[in-house]
């Protein structure tokens, strides 16, 4: 039975691994030209995740690039004092199992795993889909045109299979409060494993390094009080936006923001929100990001990707292939997490960037008091609300049957 994918980033990779390791014969359509290798930003792998890397036996590679950020120096708009946060602590308290890793890094030690058993097609992008009784025609814009049983669409945030087939992107997106912007640069703070930044009203930047990158990351968030007017493609105005939002923030912002110009990498765009009751249509269906994104650097969202990418092949593999019957399983299993990873998100956002100057007050004392509470206190504490901060670990995912052969499907 013949699968296509589209996206060779995190969800991709992981769903054809598992498809593989199942029987299927699995394609990759990925429209870069090679795998990405420019780093990405840190992403987060909790519990689950990190149990599913372990099963596919990679384990001590993610572990061996974790990026190590244990601590971040944070002071507010005007104030020389930072505070010192210990992330290493907080993110035991969060997870059991935590895994912070560049994107690229990750996506190349999945990527690897399927290598042999799944064919990758770069450089390329599906035009068109005709979905009907017996396949799914798929016209490619660089390759012929070829028959598939199923499609998937592992293709992010934008991604091009829901566009086809469930229409606009508009559709389905919700702006939560926030834009991010991201940019590579010169590590001139020498940071390694850590995390330097200021906060004020609205808005926030930062600068990570860690001692695996020649580099370091950018990092800035706000919120402006209403949704921006600007063009996806269009930089330059992108650039302005940043310029004219964190005018006066202080610490290294100027710099920062002279360094916006010349960057490597710059991305921009809104932390939006994708909100689907349904995100698969008769052969298609959307895993990762395509599907049920909670939003960018918000909602955990790497590890509901992989969550959702071996839910999809395990229920593909227990269904035998059917995906009538194998899509709506999917779909509820996964519903419960998808529902709580947006409501968590919207939460977070609006946590990370405080909105008055009585809530950044109350988020710099929080840090405050964090740093004086012994690690099986704030683990306790977070298990006693923190507004769901332990959301991943507390997933529990169904256990599929071991990988059958391609015969029985
Ligand atoms: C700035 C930023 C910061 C983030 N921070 C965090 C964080 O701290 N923690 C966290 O857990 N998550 C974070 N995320 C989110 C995380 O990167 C995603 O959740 C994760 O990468 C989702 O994986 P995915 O494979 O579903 O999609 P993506 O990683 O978006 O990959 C989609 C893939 O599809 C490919 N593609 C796109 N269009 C096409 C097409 N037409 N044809 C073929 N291929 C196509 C792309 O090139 C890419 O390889 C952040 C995201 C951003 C942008």
């Amino acid at each position: 039975m013949r699968i296509l994918i589209s996206g060779a980033s995190v969800s991709g990779p992981v769903l054809a691994y598992w498809l593989a390791r199942y029987g299927f014969d699995v394609t990759v359509v990925e429209r870069a030209a090679t795998l990405r290798k420019a780093g990405g930003h840190a992403v987060d792998l909790f519990r689950p995740a990190v149990r599913i890397a372990d099963k596919m036996g990679v384990l001590p590679l993610l572990e061996a690039r974790n990026t190590g950020t244990e601590w971040l120096s944070i002071r507010r708009e005007g104030s020389d004092r930072a505070r010192e946060l210990a992330i290493g602590k907080l993110m035991t308290a969060i997870s059991d199992q935590h895994i912070e890793i560049m994107r690229d890094d990750l996506s190349e030690v999945f990527y690897d795993a399927t290598l042999g058993d799944v064919e990758y097609f770069f450089d390329d992008s599906i035009a068109a889909l005709r979905d009907h009784s017996g396949g799914v025609d798929v016209t490619f814009e660089n390759r012929p045109a070829r028959e598939f049983d199923l499609v998937i669409g592992a293709d992010g945030l934008h991604s091009n299979v829901r566009r086809l087939v469930f229409g606009p992107e508009s559709g389905f997106t919700t702006w939560i409060g926030a834009y991010l912007a991201v940019i590579s640069m010169p590590n001139y703070l020498g940071l390694r494993g850590r995390m330097e930044g200021v906060v004020g009203v609205n808005r926030m930047a930062a600068v990570y390094g860690d001692g695996r990158l020649d580099d370091a990351r950018g990092l800035f968030m706000f919120r402006p009080a209403k949704e921006l007017d600007y063009h996806h493609r269009d930089v330059a105005r992108q650039k302005e936006l940043l310029r004219e939002h964190f005018d006066g923030l202080g610490w290294e912002v100027p710099e920062l923001l002279a360094l916006v110009d010349t960057a490597p990498t710059f991305y921009f765009d809104s932390v939006t929100q994708l909100r689907m009751d349904t995100w698969s249509r008769g052969r298609v269906s959307l895993v990762g990001d395509a599907g049920y994104c909670p939003g960018p650097a918000v909602g955990g969202s790497t590890s509901l990707a992989i969550v959702g990418a071996y839910v999809l092949a395990g229920e593909l593999a227990a269904a035998g292939g059917d995906h009538t019957r194998a899509f709506p399983a999917y779909e509820r299993a996964l519903g419960d997490y998808v529902r709580r990873s947006r409501t968590f998100a919207v939460g977070a956002a609006k946590r990370l960037i405080p909105g008055s100057r009585g809530e950044l007050a109350a988020m710099m004392a929080g840090i405050r008091l964090f740093g004086y509470l012994p690690t099986p206190i704030a683990r306790v504490v977070s298990k006693l609300g923190g507004g769901g901060l332990r959301l991943h670990d507390d997933v529990t995912v169904a256990e599929y049957a071991p990988a059958r052969r391609e015969s029985q499907l």
